[in-house]
C-alpha cells in the first residue's frame, strides 16, 4: 500500500481518513496543528501522539511538498522557487514582501491552457492540474523557507493570491481543498478576504465557488468589449462580457439564494467540529479587475471610457499591470504616461484604481511572467512554430 500524503488533505476528510484506519477522527486537528501551523516534514515530529500511532503512521502516510529546483531572490526581496512536480515539469511560487503583509502567489496547474496572447505561461502549453497537496504544499514550504512560526504567532505570509500559473477554477476541487486548509483555523488560520482566487473568467465555476468557498475574487478583465477580449482573452468566446460581469454580481451579493449543497460531502464527522465556512456572504463588498497595459492595444483613453461605461455601478476596484515583456511576446508595455493617464480617467470616474508595483523583475518574478518548465501535452508550441513558418 502506498503512503498517502497528508498535504492532500483537509481537516475533514482527514477525520474520515483516521476513522476509516480505526483511529478517532479527532486526531485530524492535532495531525493537520503538526504539519500546517508547526510545519513538521515528518510524523515523528508529532509529540502529543502515542508512539503506536506516530508507528502506525509513519508506515501508511507522508508529508511530501515538491521539492526545490531553483531558488532566487531579488534585490526588492522577492523571492521566487520553481518546484519539481515531476516529470521534467516545474511550477512557480512567489513570496511578495512589502511593509505590512508579505504576499504569496500560488499556482494552480503545469502551465495553462487557456491561452491567453499575452501570458507567458499560456504560451507554454498545458500539462496538468496539481494536486491539493502541490498546491497547498507551495504555502507549507514558502512558510518553512521564510521562518514562519504559526504556532508562536510569527507569521510571514499574510496574503495568498491565487494568480501563478494555470487558471485556478480549471481545477475546482482541489484548489478548494487547498483554500479551505488556508482558512482552517487549525492549519493556516487565514482570513477569506485575505485568500484572493483570480480567474479568467469561467463563468459557471464562479458561481460555484461562490456557493462552495467564497474567498475574494479578482477577475482578469484586460479588455473593454468582447471584440478586443476575444483577442486577449480566448475564454470571453465562451463567456462573453456580459455573462462575466452578470457572474461578478451575483459573486458580490453572495450565496443567500443558492443551493446549499457543494461541500455537503466534506462535512464534520462524528466528534470533529471543523469551523463551517460561512457560506451566505461574499468575504469583499467588490471585485478586483486586473487589466494588463499593453502598449497600443488596449491603454488608450477612449478604452478607459469605455471601460467606465462597461462596468456601471458595478463595485469594483481596479488593478493597472505594467506588462513584463517576454521573448516573441508580440506585445510591449505602456508607457509610464499612458497608465497614469488611463488610471486619471478611471479614478474621475470613481473607481478606485492602483496600478501594481513591478517586483522581483530580476528574477521575472513578476505575476503574469510564471514561466515554470512545462512539458506541453496541447502540441501549442508546436502549432505555434508551425502557424510562424507558414506565416
Ligand atoms: S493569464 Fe492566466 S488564464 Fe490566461 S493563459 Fe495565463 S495563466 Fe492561463
Amino acid at each position: 500500500m502506498s503512503a498517502v500524503n497528508l498535504l492532500d488533505f483537509d481537516t475533514a476528510s482527514l477525520g474520515r481518513w483516521f476513522a476509516e484506519q480505526g483511529e478517532k477522527p479527532f486526531r485530524a486537528r492535532q495531525v493537520m496543528r503538526w504539519v500546517h501551523r508547526a510545519g513538521v516534514a515528518n510524523v515523528e515530529q508529532m509529540t502529543d501522539l502515542s508512539k503506536d500511532l506516530r508507528a502506525r503512521l509513519a508506515q501508511s502516510a507522508e508529508i511530501r511538498a515538491p521539492g526545490v529546483l531553483k531558488d532566487s531572490t531579488a534585490p526588492d526581496g522577492t523571492r521566487k522557487w520553481l518546484l519539481d512536480v515531476g516529470a521534467a515539469n516545474g511550477i512557480e511560487t512567489v513570496f511578495i514582501p512589502e511593509t505590512n503583509r508579505g504576499t504569496l502567489c500560488i499556482s494552480s496547474q503545469v502551465g495553462c491552457a487557456l491561452e491567453c496572447a499575452f501570458c507567458s505561461t499560456g504560451r507554454q502549453g498545458f500539462n496538468r492540474n496539481l494536486s491539493a497537496a502541490e498546491i497547498i504544499g507551495q504555502l507549507w514550504h514558502a512558510n518553512r523557507a521564510l521562518g514562519a512560526d504559526l504556532l508562536n504567532g510569527k507569521r510571514v505570509v499574510t496574503n495568498v493570491v491565487m494568480m501563478g500559473m494555470g487558471e485556478p477554477l480549471a481545477n475546482f476541487d482541489a484548489v478548494v481543498t487547498a483554500m479551505r486548509v488556508m482558512l482552517d483555523d487549525h492549519a493556516y488560520g487565514m482570513s477569506r478576504r485575505r485568500v484572493t482566487l483570480s480567474t479568467s473568467g469561467m463563468v459557471p465555476w464562479m458561481d460555484r465557488l461562490r456557493d462552495t468557498l467564497p474567498v475574494s475574487l479578482a477577475v482578469s478583465l484586460h479588455a473593454p468589449n468582447d471584440a478586443l477580449r476575444d483577442r486577449l482573452v480566448p475564454i470571453n468566446r465562451k463567456w462573453p462580457l456580459a455573462e462575466l460581469l452578470a457572474a461578478c454580481r451575483r459573486y458580490i451579493e453572495g450565496a443567500a439564494s443558492a443551493p446549499d449543497h457543494a461541500d455537503d460531502e466534506d462535512e464534520p464527522v462524528d466528534e470533529l467540529r471543523q469551523v463551517k465556512w460561512q457560506r451566505h456572504a461574499a468575504p469583499r463588498d467588490f471585485v478586483t479587475f486586473e487589466y494588463v497595459m499593453l502598449r497600443d492595444v488596449n491603454d488608450r483613453l477612449d478604452h478607459a471610457r469605455q471601460l467606465v461605461d462597461l462596468i456601471g455601478d458595478l463595485p469594483c476596484k481596479f488593478n493597472l499591470i505594467p506588462f513584463n515583456p517576454f521573448p516573441d511576446a508580440g506585445f510591449e508595455r505602456s508607457t509610464q504616461d499612458a497608465v497614469l493617464r488611463f488610471q486619471a480617467e478611471l479614478i474621475e470616474a470613481g473607481f478606485v484604481t492602483t496600478v501594481r508595483k513591478t517586483r522581483g523583475q530580476e528574477i521575472d518574478g513578476a505575476c503574469g511572467q510564471l514561466a515554470g518548465q512545462v512539458q506541453d501535452k496541447t502540441q501549442r508550441s508546436a502549432r505555434r512554430a508551425d502557424a510562424e513558418s507558414a506565416a
